[in-house]
């Protein structure tokens, strides 16, 4: 564990019945950082979520928050550690002050103090308009930035949130995302963000971890993670040709080491274990083709994103064909 390691996991697991939601987790979080826990549904983020918080007893292994043990001292952790969830919850009859007045209490605040920070929370969420408004009238942009306020009435050194940009328009999106970001670059706060929304996540995040069925299969930069995949031969191209017939793509098709093609307008995306670009210029060339359009691929976080679920797909079919005995044929797929 690092000097400066925030938030660490070591073989965290849990498991439910015969459900391993998540396995054996390593992680490492640095103060100040933002980190992307990214995962579909179902991948065990919310899991390593509660089990963090406490909330939920991790069936092996262990979490820290500031050296602080998250199943024992859970009362400790929580106060240092705010949580908002992917849709908070607030009185719906109380006015969005009112909602941050409640939290102060509870945080042991009240008079002067705790209205003024209220009065800095609702205009650093850009809230102060609204401030009066029963937040059962909210809409899901408006109560997320009530809840950033909300968190940030105990002025937590984690921050952990739970798929938060979830229901946001795009303006919503930015606005968001923007705050998140100001938490760790002005405050110093660490935060740990979890979300199937790449895109837009990987904007704010310093590292980011991907989970799959509950293992995280690969953590670091993006752009780390984009040069790792390329060492390890996982290739993605873009390639347009004219005219597009079923000659060309039959080549592609035959080609070793494709493993996927999908059409993507008038392009083809052809995924493969090696670099496929100067057999199919030469094709093209000798058979009269016009190139339209050659790219590699890569570096991008979909593009990461989708090669180490192809992995862990892979590896997870592995391991269940090598219990029944069976041999492994590579498969290729034709999206059209
Ligand atoms: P989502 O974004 O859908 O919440 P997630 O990545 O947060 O997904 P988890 O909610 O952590 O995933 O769930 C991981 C796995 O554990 C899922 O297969 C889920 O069905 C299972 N699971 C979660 N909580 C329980 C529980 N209390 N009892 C049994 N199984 C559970």
């Amino acid at each position: 564990m690092g000097e400066n390691t925030m938030i660490a996991t070591r073989g965290l697991t849990k498991v439910y019945g015969e459900k391993v939601a998540v396995n054996h987790l390593d992680l490492s979080i640095n103060e100040g950082e933002i980190f992307g826990l990214l995962g579909p549904n179902g991948a065990g983020k919310t899991t390593t979520i509660l089990m963090l918080l406490g909330l939920t007893e991790p069936t092996l292994g262990e979490a820290t928050i500031n050296g602080i043990d998250c199943t024992r001292n859970s009362i400790q952790v929580k106060r240092i550690t705010g949580y908002l969830p992917d849709n908070v919850g607030f009185y719906p009859d109380m006015t969005g002050r009112e909602n941050l007045r409640f939290t102060g209490r509870l945080n042991g605040l009240d008079g002067k103090k705790m209205e003024s920070k209220i009065d800095d929370l609702l205009e650093r969420v850009g809230m102060t308009y609204a401030q009066h408004q029963k937040t059962g009238t909210y809409s899901k942009g408006m109560r997320q930035r009530l809840g950033i306020a909300d968190v940030l009435m105990k002025d937590p050194k984690v921050i952990i949130m739970d798929e938060p940009t979830l229901g946001l328009d795009p303006e919503g999106m930015r606005e968001f995302l923007t705050l998140i970001k100001q938490l760790s670059v002005e405050d110093g706060r660490t935060v740990l963000v979890s979300s199937h929304q790449l895109y837009q996540i990987q904007q704010i995040c310093d590292r980011v971890g991907i989970f799959v069925s509950g293992s995280l299969v690969a953590a670091g930069k993006i752009e780390d993670l984009g040069r790792q995949l390329a060492k390890e031969g996982h290739y993605t191209l873009e390639v347009a040709a004219y005219p597009c017939d079923d000659r060309f793509l039959g080549f592609i098709h035959n080609m070793t080491g494709v493993t996927g093609i999908e059409k993507e307008g008038d392009k083809f995306v052809v995924h493969s274990s090696r670099d496929l670009r100067k057999e199919i210029t030469g094709f093209l060339g000798t058979n009269r083709y016009t190139l339209l359009h050659l790219r590699q691929k890569g570096g991008d976080l979909d593009e990461i994103y989708r090669c180490y679920f192809e992995k862990a797909g892979q590896d997870e079919k592995h391991e269940q064909e090598n219990k029944n005995g069976k041999h492994i044929f590579g498969t290729k797929q034709t999206k059209k």
